[in-house]
């Protein structure tokens, strides 16, 4: 990690805005190297808008763009999200 770099427990409050579950424990697959994780344990780095990357092969998993009154979400590096309903 480097020193911008946070993990994915930096954006619990920002995720619980947005869905009705606990996200820091849903559990992610990269549609690049298939590997498996909790979304509390992927890379994020904050600048313009928030970047979520793989900790295993630095894919772009989710991003994030916040004004005052709304949310722009993609999920264009996530193959599947597993959450706990
Ligand atoms: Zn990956």
């Amino acid at each position: 990690m480097d020193a911008l770099m946070l993990d994915g427990n930096a954006v619990a409050g920002l995720l619980q805005e947005v869905f009705a579950v606990e996200m820091t424990t849903a559990i992610e697959t990269c549609n690049r190297c298939g590997a498996t994780d909790p979304v509390g344990a992927l890379y994020v780095f904050r600048g313009a808008g928030i970047v979520m990357r793989c900790p295993h092969c630095d894919n772009a998993l989710v991003t994030i763009v916040k004004d005052s009154t709304r949310m722009w979400i993609g999920f264009a590096g996530i193959r599947t999200l597993q959450v706990t309903v």
